[in-house]
């Protein structure tokens, strides 16, 4: 994870377990499968047995302990996509086992300091999908209170047809929820989709061939957000992710929830 990348809504990334199969138009060239996955399996980070198409639980990762030092802004299965429907039921109640123990031990600890005027840790932990639907019917059956205030949602889209394909179910979250339109691959239009708490924005990068942002699609999308008084942050809208475009008419756009401390 690219702590330094100011492109990057993250602070850390945390993968107890790791897989995926391309999906929609996004995933032609996905940077995990790709990139990340082969080059972890070179540096002996991640099992031989990896493949696309192959999910795995790595269950030493999943030591409470793995994900306690990470703050911030920390996403949560970054290497695949946890609501992929080859992982289990079981599996994604183990990986949000593990995020609620860590953020409740983190609140009982956030009671203690805030008794001595110690500033508290507001981490955030960051779900994203594409498979939307999935996420939304799972998420409330786990959570029918609402998604616990230290967990974000969001769903990725790269065009209107997909965008409205699984926005809807994105708004079936009681939670924070997030639309992420990365990589961005054609004009969408978010009306009706207001009640979100962030709008994420970015281009392809990555290899020669990625597919060219048009700005206009971007100003579509800030002005959406600017009226709506939606924070709003452009990941970058250039095709490369070493040397990041991240100005749209003159400025950067790096807003944050209320609460989300990068
Ligand atoms: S859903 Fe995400 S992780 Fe899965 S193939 Fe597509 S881009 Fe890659």
């Amino acid at each position: 994870m690219a702590k330094h990348n100011p492109g990057d809504l993250l602070t850390s990334d945390w993968n107890p377990v790791v897989g995926c199969q391309r999906y929609s138009a996004g995933c032609r060239d996905c940077w995990w499968l790709d990139g990340i996955m082969p080059w972890q399996i070179r540096l002996g980070n991640l099992p031989e047995t990896v493949t696309e198409g192959g999910p795995t639980e790595l269950d030493a990762r999943f030591d409470p302990a793995k994900l306690r030092p990470k703050k911030g802004i920390v996403g949560v299965v970054q290497h695949g996509d946890l609501f992929w429907d080859k992982f289990s039921d079981a599996t994604i109640h183990r990986v949000l086992d593990v995020v609620d123990q860590v953020a409740r031990e983190r609140e009982e600890k956030n009671f203690c300091r805030a008794k001595l005027g110690k500033p508290t840790d507001n981490t955030k932990y960051i779900l994203w999908t594409k498979r939307g639907e999935r996420m939304a019917s799972f998420l409330d059956v786990r959570y029918p209170q609402g998604v616990p205030p230290y967990i974000a949602c969001g769903v990725s889209v790269e065009n209107q047809a997909l965008a409205d394909e699984r926005l809807p179910h994105l708004l079936r979250v009681q939670g924070h929820r997030f639309v992420m339109i990365e990589p961005m691959l054609g004009p969408i239009d978010l009306t009706g989709y207001e009640d979100v708490d962030w709008v994420v924005l970015g281009s392809e990068t990555g290899t020669e061939r990625a597919r060219p942002l048009n700005l206009d699609w971007a100003r579509q999308v800030r002005d959406f957000a600017v009226a709506n008084s939606l924070p709003f942050f452009i990941k970058q809208v250039g095709p490369s992710h070493k040397a990041p475009v991240r100005c749209l008419d003159g400025r950067t756009w790096d807003e944050f929830p209320v609460g989300f401390n990068k």
